[in-house]
């Protein structure tokens, strides 16, 4: 079992985040994401000085949940709807990464970190959820 995951927060239901196990004892088997995290760590500073660490803290088994995901052996996207990126010659893009990313005006979210030969674009992780993209194991 891994210590961190990627899911729904089971406190303010955002989708695609990072979770780890909440910081509250009597809550254990709930998941937090990174915002409520911070916000939970903010809160017991300011109330009793409580001191959280940061959400990413156990950075092996971050790093290892991150590389996880992109580590399929190499992995790449293909695009499915009419809206996804198309590259011209129909190769699929090398997902290279896994971050988040805030796009101007627009709430944070998890993306992969995809090369399409020159091109490097950011794909939503919820894109790939909704058959926007699919991930696939041949560059064609
Ligand atoms: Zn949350």
């Amino acid at each position: 079992m891994s210590f961190y995951k990627i899911g729904t927060c089971d406190y303010c239901d955002e989708e695609n985040q990072i979770l780890r196990p909440s910081p509250f004892m009597v809550d254990m088997s709930s998941m937090m994401c990174e915002y409520c995290w911070n916000e939970t760590k903010k809160e017991y500073m300011n109330s009793n000085g409580e001191y959280i660490p940061d959400s990413d803290s156990r950075k092996e088994e971050y790093k290892e949940l991150t590389s996880n995901l992109v580590n399929i052996s190499p992995s790449y996207l293909k695009s499915i709807s009419i809206n996804a990126f198309k590259h011209p010659d129909n190769l699929n893009g090398k997902i290279v990464g896994i971050e988040y990313v805030t796009p101007k005006g627009l709430d944070k979210r998890l993306c992969y970190k995809v090369q399409w030969w020159d091109i490097e674009d950011y794909i939503p992780v919820s894109d790939v959820e909704k058959g926007i993209y699919k991930i696939v194991d041949t560059i064609s």
